[in-house]
């Protein structure tokens, strides 16, 4: 049988939610009734973004898919300056929880329809008179297009469902939360109808669209006093997205980046000492040629009668020489300068070469400072000039910066094993 729609409506309603998000971009989202939790999958993808939240009664459904929700070995390599937070709770919409306040957008997809009316009731005092976000987007069956699907035998679209409302119905429900709790709505959908009977029988899924009074001028709502501070969800997941906010993975991924530079210009000077080297590199090839123009520069940061690179390292060596560092005997011992032949890479090239340690560090004196609280790299004496070890030349030159961020490419790996799940009963 030929789909109804394409894109598949379970998509169709999770695009709508990720342009509203494009347009308004909230930092603060929850998914209520997130089931699989395909659309945070998408929503964590959006850069406005840093607190996502999830909640679903059945906390089955969500342990099996909450892993889908981890940062991927890609933003681990590659952190960026976003912050994401995700969680996900078990609970059930008709509960209050004080964790749940103040967000910029609640969503509530194909979700009310699971409850009774009573529950909707409650749902609506919950969400727009308790956790007051800025905007919220619900989306239910409109019961007027059902004649249209093919080979739906019962009333309603699940077995589950405990009514499907008309558009009259929904407006009416809509309209009422409005007036209680001071919003105002919105009424579209996704799914049309075939032509000529979209005016007769509206949507497939009908949506509103609320956003609360006085939002939009700053004026935020005072909450309740403690009474009302409660906890009634289980947390199942929390995981924090590695940032580069985060100091200690600014300075690693830094690191990184300096000794993979600080080897990849070693290498290549040494191999123009010795005249090995062949032209085919691209990347740092230009910045070496320009250092070789600043041979001046460098002398003036190690010392006067410097004229080469190497012989630049060979100073930085024998000043690296006068340092005391534990034996193996535990007794101190002078480190010869056979054994410690370096090659000193002054900062000023590396931030000339690499963009990303000058954005990372903002400032040379800065990459001077971050650099120097690291054990992990060695300075010259005025710490202006990374040491690398002469002899150790195993380190890849390539790569620095070959690691691409695949976001899209997994996201669209969830959402086709959520397409996969989804059968026509449960996804209308
Ligand atoms: N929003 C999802 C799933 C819709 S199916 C999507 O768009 O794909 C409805 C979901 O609501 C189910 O996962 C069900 O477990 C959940 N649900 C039903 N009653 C609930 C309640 N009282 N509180 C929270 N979630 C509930």
């Amino acid at each position: 049988m030929e789909p109804l729609f394409s894109p598949a409506l379970y998509r169709q309603r999770h695009q709508f939610v990720i342009d509203f998000v494009k347009r308004n971009k909230p930092r603060k989202v929850v998914d209520l009734g997130c089931g699989e939790c395909s659309l945070l999958k998408w929503l964590r993808f959006h850069r406005e973004i840093e607190h996502l939240v999830g909640v679903d009664v059945n906390g089955t459904r969500v342990k099996k898919n909450m892993l889908g929700l981890a940062p991927l070995s890609a933003e681990y390599l590659q952190p960026s300056y976003h912050q994401l937070c995700v969680e996900l709770y078990q609970g059930s919409v008709t509960q209050k929880d004080a964790r749940l306040r103040g967000f910029d957008l609640v969503t509530s997809i194909e979700l009310i329809e699971h409850l009774t009316l009573a529950d909707v009731q409650r749902f609506s005092e919950v969400v727009f008179g308790y956790m007051t976000p800025v905007a919220v987007i619900v989306s239910t069956p409109n019961f007027e297009f059902n004649p249209l699907l093919p080979g739906l035998i019962s009333r309603f679209r699940h077995s589950d469902h405990k009514f499907e409302w008309t558009r009259a119905e929904f407006r009416s429900w809509a309209q009422k939360v409005c007036l209680d709790f001071g919003y105002e709505v919105e009424l579209t959908g996704v799914g049309q109808a075939p032509s000529g009977q979209q005016e007769r029988v509206g949507f497939c899924s009908q949506i509103g669209v609320f956003h609360r009074l006085g939002a939009k001028d700053g004026s935020n709502v005072l909450f309740a006093d403690d009474a009302d501070d409660v906890s009634s969800y289980t947390l199942l997941y929390s995981v924090n997205y590695p940032s580069l906010r985060d100091n200690n993975i600014l300075q690693r991924v830094l690191l990184s980046e300096v000794l993979c530079w600080a080897e990849k210009l070693k290498s290549r000077w040494i191999q123009e000492e010795t005249g090995e080297r062949d032209d085919k590199e691209g990347g740092g090839a230009a910045c070496l040629s320009q250092q070789h123009r600043e041979t001046e520069k460098r002398q003036t940061v190690c010392g006067a009668e410097m004229k080469s690179p190497v012989e630049q390292c060979w100073r930085a060596a024998s000043e690296y020489e006068q340092e005391e560092v534990p034996g193996t005997n535990g007794q101190e011992q002078k480190v010869s300068a056979t054994q410690h032949r370096c090659v000193s890479v002054p900062l000023a090239e590396l931030w000339s070469c690499s963009p990303k340690i000058s954005t990372l560090s903002g400032s040379l004196s800065n990459l001077r400072c971050l650099l120097m609280n690291n054990p992990r790299v060695k300075l010259s004496q005025d710490g202006w000039a990374v040491l690398v070890d002469y002899q150790d030349q195993d380190h890849e030159e390539e790569g620095c910066d070959d690691l691409e961020h695949s976001d899209y490419a997994q996201a669209s790996h969830f959402s086709h094993s959520a397409e996969l799940e989804d059968d026509w009963e449960a996804d209308v």
